[in-house]
């Protein structure tokens, strides 16, 4: 069994960390780098949605950007990296990308979220089947309360830290304010957003 080309998919537990990644920051590194260690997963891919179903009344940055970024913030992080597992055509929705990573691998699915994603899992594709496709590991994020909004039963792993204050909106406003943006995003990323003139005003 593999994923796309070139993935290591085998392993028992494997996680997985969907978003937008516009850009990806170190919140998600580091939510990505707890649930590696207290839960002993052998990887962590990140999978950046290439159509985002819940972002369409803002543009979101080309998808090649995104990856890319993604990439460049997990250059020298252990057991984590980017997967191309999901479908570029149509919308990205969480279950198909469940879909997809069970049938590349026999492992425990694990799928890192933060609570204000837990909170919009009742209107997402399918949320029943995403329960029975994998545990969802949630972290916590602006004091929201963490509930399972849908009918269960579910595996689910709650963990009360890291807490990170740190969004990709928030990243956004400040390179195109040309603010301060230290320590938010990884060297890499920073480096790869300058090169590339991301997040200017247009
Ligand atoms: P935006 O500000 O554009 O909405 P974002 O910072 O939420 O972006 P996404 O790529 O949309 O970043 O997030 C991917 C996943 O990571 C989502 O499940 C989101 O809840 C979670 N996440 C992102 N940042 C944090 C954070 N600081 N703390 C906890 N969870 C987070």
């Amino acid at each position: 069994m593999s994923g796309a080309r070139g993935e290591n998919w085998r392993g028992g537990r494997i996680g997985i960390l969907g978003g937008t990644f516009d850009p990806p920051h170190g919140g998600h590194v580091r939510m990505a780098a707890a649930a590696r260690t207290v839960l002993g997963l052998e990887h962590v891919f990140f999978s950046p949605a290439p159509h985002p179903p819940h972002k369409n009344a803002e543009p979101v940055t080309a998808w090649e950007h995104r990856r890319a970024m993604t990439a460049a913030a997990l250059e020298g992080e252990s057991g984590m990296s980017v997967t191309d597992i999901e479908s570029a055509s149509g919308p990205s929705y969480t279950v198909e990308l469940l879909r997809s990573a069970s049938r590349a691998t026999a492992a425990d699915l694990y799928f890192i979220l933060g609570a204000d994603s837990m909170a919009q899992l009742a209107s997402w594709r399918e949320p029943e089947e995403i329960l029975r496709l994998c545990t969802l590991v949630v972290f916590p994020r602006d004091d929201r309360a963490v509930r399972l909004p849908v009918p269960g039963p579910a595996s689910l792993v709650v963990f009360e830290a890291p807490r990170v204050d740190v969004s990709s909106t928030e990243i956004r406003a400040a390179f195109t304010a040309g603010a301060p943006v230290a320590g938010a995003v990884p060297d890499a990323v920073a480096a790869y957003i300058g090169r590339n003139g991301l997040y200017r005003r247009s």
